[in-house]
């Protein structure tokens, strides 16, 4: 199982996703919630590394 939890990456956010079956899911996840609740049209690459190194 994949996690991703907000504020992992330094976020004061509540958010997490447990549970997901592959890195790309829980990826594409994170993504819509970071447009939904950050404002973050388009996700910047540094923080998509960050996301991405913090899935886990
Ligand atoms: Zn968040």
């Amino acid at each position: 199982m994949v996690g991703f939890k907000c504020a992992d990456i330094g976020m004061k956010c509540g958010f997490a996703i447990n549970g997901g079956s592959s890195k790309e899911e829980v990826l594409q996840e994170a993504q819509v919630h970071a447009r939904v609740a950050h404002g973050m049209a388009t996700i910047p690459p540094d923080v998509a590394a960050k996301v991405s190194s913090a899935i886990h």
